[in-house]
């Protein structure tokens, strides 16, 4: 460390709290990042399954997650990298989200429709073009397995899917953390690892600095709360709850890999798949495996833990994820060995992030990202560095709340949909496709 004093303090450098700290690098403002980790993106960021899609239920999540993907699309302009650099790979390999009864698509497809999003209508016959290896029976509502119907044949067929054809994954979202660590040191922004901030100095109401745990004490006039499943630890630090109408917690989260049959092919053939009918949705992954995650559906308990929760698969949870994928994929069969992550979301009440100043001056929050921010990573920095920017110099975001437009789509994303002090967006699906 060359200094003790900086423009700005970053707590947490996974992909949000690095892509913050590039941002505000980028504004030139001298920032210390400091993670308990020893290295960029080693908290939930490596256990993202990084799917970057822009079916959200409001309008600022459809325009901010198309934002994202320019972000993806243009990585190596975005970091100023050399064309050896070993950047994250944005894979697009498209996105069903499966028509169900009351479905999620139909609160997208204004937004679709109001920004330009393409997208496609497909009828059963048009999946079975694209993969006829998939079984496009309503299972509905979603079951666990020790449920007696849970392998009744059903006998009502899908309505369809919704088809985005930009959509993808990224293959290394730890990798996409640290191409923004690289990034932001060539801009001088400094990064200081293996170390805990334990609290964090206030006067009148005004932060002035941070604490490390080894007694250590940074001076800064701006902190920002970008810990991940420690978000809630780090406000209560800060006394910055008081207003707060949004909570966070964090929440326990399994994601599977089974290998795709060699004839199946999901890696080059395959598409995400967003199966609400099935509680699951699934994408291809590299070394022709497919990636298994949860939608939550009502029947899957939801496991709440302590920030630093570290498990192992479960069983019964593995048995869920990976029959569901077979009644959809028969071809894939069930693995003998287990593989996959145990990972843990930072779930607001809404599930939709907080973007947003607090009640102390100076403190600001990148939290509650509810296991679907990854893809807004670049966009989410950026908000953060322009919100950062207004308040600091004067502007009440409370009151008028500030509208970023996105630097390559030029949507308007309004910053107040991302509020401490919102009511619950009766609009929000309350659960992830990822
Ligand atoms: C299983 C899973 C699947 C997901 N799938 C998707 C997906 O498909 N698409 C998508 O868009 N999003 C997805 N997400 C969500 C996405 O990965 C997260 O929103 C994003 O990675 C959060 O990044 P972050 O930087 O906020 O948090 P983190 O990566 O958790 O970083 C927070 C950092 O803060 C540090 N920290 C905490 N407390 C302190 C302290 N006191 N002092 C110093 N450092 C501290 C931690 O060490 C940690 O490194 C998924 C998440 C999970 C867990």
């Amino acid at each position: 460390m060359s200094a003790q004093s900086y423009d700005a303090v970053v707590i947490g450098s996974g992909v949000i709290g690095s892509s913050i700290t590039y941002e505000l690098g980028r504004r030139g403002l001298r920032t210390l990042t400091i993670d308990r980790n020893g290295g960029a993106g080693l908290g939930s960021t490596s256990f993202s399954s990084a799917i970057v899609r822009f079916t959200y239920s409001t309008y600022p999540g459809v325009a901010m997650s198309y934002e994202g993907l320019a972000y993806w699309q243009n990585w190596r302009e975005h970091l100023n990298a050399d064309d050896d650099d070993d950047l994250a790979k944005f894979h697009q390999c498209g996105m069903a989200t499966l028509k169900t009864t009351g479905g999620h698509h139909l609160k997208v497809l204004p937004h679709f429709d109001s920004i330009g999003i393409p997208y496609e209508h497909w009828d059963l016959e048009a999946f079975r073009e694209h993969l006829p290896e998939l079984d496009l029976r309503s299972f509905g509502p979603p079951k666990r397995p020790d449920d007696d119907d849970f392998w009744d044949d059903p006998t009502e067929l899908l309505e369809g899917a919704l088809f985005t054809p930009e959509a993808g994954y990224i293959s290394d979202p730890q990798l996409a953390a640290q191409n923004l660590y690289r990034a932001a040191t060539e801009l001088s922004c400094e990064f200081l690892f293996n170390t805990e901030v334990v609290s964090i100095i206030q006067n009148g109401g005004r932060i002035t600095g941070a604490q490390l745990a080894d007694g250590t004490t940074i001076s800064t006039p701006v902190i920002v709360n970008a810990a991940g499943p420690h978000s809630r630890v780090i406000n209560e630090m800060a006394g910055a709850m008081e207003d707060m109408s949004i909570g966070t917690t964090p929440l326990r989260q399994e994601v599977h890999h089974v290998p795709s049959p060699a004839e199946l092919d999901f890696e080059h053939r395959g598409f995400s798949i967003a199966d609400d009918d099935n509680g699951i949705y699934i994408r291809p992954d590299l070394g022709n495996n497919i990636l298994v995650g949860s939608t939550e559906p009502d029947c899957d308990p939801l496991h709440w833990v302590e920030p630093d929760y570290q498990g192992e698969i479960n069983a019964g949870q593995w048995e869920a994820q990976v029959l569901r994928l077979n009644r959809r994929l028969p071809s894939v069969g069930v693995p003998h060995h287990k593989r996959g992550i145990v990972g843990v979301y930072d779930v607001s009440d809404d599930w939709i992030p907080i973007y947003d100043r607090t009640c102390v001056d100076g403190f600001y929050v990148a939290i509650g990202t509810s296991g679907n921010q990854f893809k807004n990573a670049g966009i989410a920095g950026y908000c953060m560095s322009e919100l950062i920017a207004a308040v600091e110099s004067g502007w009440d975001h409370d009151t008028d709340p500030i509208s970023v437009t996105g630097p390559h789509t030029e949507l308007t994303i309004d910053m107040g949909n991302f509020r401490r002090t919102r009511t619950i967006n009766p609009d929000s699906s309350m659960s992830v496709h990822g």
